[in-house]
């Protein structure tokens, strides 16, 4: 029996929940379970979807917590084969062609968690059964704690837990932020992840430097091998491997004990980026 709720959900600054968000979660389920990767054939779509709705309906969106994620983990788990995990910052669409054409690499949307998630919202409200689809919280204007940033924190996280041998990332070269140092040492702060004035949320927002470089395991991976791509056209390449923004990841690694190279437009990406672009003088020689 459900009472007429006293005060409508609370307008936040940030997009609602997707719409159909719980036919989205199963339908996606279902198509990476039976059709992409029949191996997790076995995985439980509808345990599955109620473990992504109940780790927020009914709380409210400015106070999720990892462990409100525990059970979707859990029925999500999946083994990802050594040298075969790929990160990715400001990169999203090259570093998926990339794992599209080489099926063997998988980047956290390549896996079953991150393929039901990816690019969808959501939220719930303490007074309510029901989803929110007119607004939820803003990362950066309401609060960090919400559900869909703590989700991507908490799945970041295995992700880079999980991840042994040689692994790479996919690094963007034609933008300011290549690689955050600000989110890594807002991490190495003693006060992190608390937020204040001196630590603002705006140097926060790069989750392969705030969370995945710092829960790589020194002794399952053995080296991160980092590609800087620049846009082809781009006037302008802020960063190579040569930029001290690099030295600053290379410095964070070798302080864990894990080695690290880094090269400037990898051949096998370029050739993705010359598909679009065959005509460009970096394409034809
Ligand atoms: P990025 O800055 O390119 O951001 C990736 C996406 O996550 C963007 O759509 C961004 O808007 C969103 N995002 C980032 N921080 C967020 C936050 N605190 N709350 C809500 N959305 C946020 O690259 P990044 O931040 O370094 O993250 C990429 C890495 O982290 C990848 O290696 C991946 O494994 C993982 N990740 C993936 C997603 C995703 O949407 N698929 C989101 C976060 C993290």
């Amino acid at each position: 029996l459900m009472w007429p709720r006293a005060t409508p959900p609370r307008a936040w600054n940030g997009t609602g929940s997707t719409p159909h968000f719980s036919e989205i979660v199963l339908g996606r389920c279902f198509t990476y379970t039976q059709l992409l990767r029949p191996e997790l054939g076995h995985a439980d779509c509808g345990q599955i979807g109620k473990a992504f709705t109940n780790a927020f309906l009914s709380k409210d969106p400015c106070h999720s917590s990892e462990q409100d994620y525990q059970l979707l983990l859990k029925l999500t788990s999946q083994t990802i084969p050594c040298h075969s995990s790929v990160f990715w910052s400001k990169s999203t669409q090259l570093a998926h062609l990339y794992t599209r054409v080489r099926q063997d690499m998988f980047t956290l949307e390549d896996t079953l968690i991150g393929y039901i998630a990816d690019g969808l919202n959501w939220c719930g409200d303490a007074g309510s059964y029901e989803m929110n689809y007119q607004s939820c919280p803003h990362w950066r204007k309401d609060c960090i704690n919400n559900p869909v940033s703590v989700f991507w924190d908490t799945v970041s996280k295995r992700f880079a837990e999980n991840a042994c041998g040689e692994v790479q990332v996919v690094l963007n070269g034609s933008v300011s932020n290549t690689f955050d140092k600000n989110s890594a040492s807002a991490y190495l702060n003693p006060h992190w992840p608390r937020r204040s004035v001196l630590n603002p949320v705006s140097s926060m927002n790069n989750t392969f430097g705030r969370v995945e470089i710092h829960n790589l395991h020194p002794g399952k991976v053995s080296v991160l091998k980092a590609w800087v791509m620049h846009d082809i056209g781009g006037v302008y390449s802020y960063h190579t491997c040569s930029s001290p923004i690099i030295d600053d990841l290379k410095f964070i690694l070798s302080k864990r004990n894990i080695s690290f190279t880094c090269e400037d437009d990898y051949r096998p990406i370029k050739f993705l980026q010359c598909v679009k672009s065959p005509e460009d003088s970096s394409c034809r020689k």
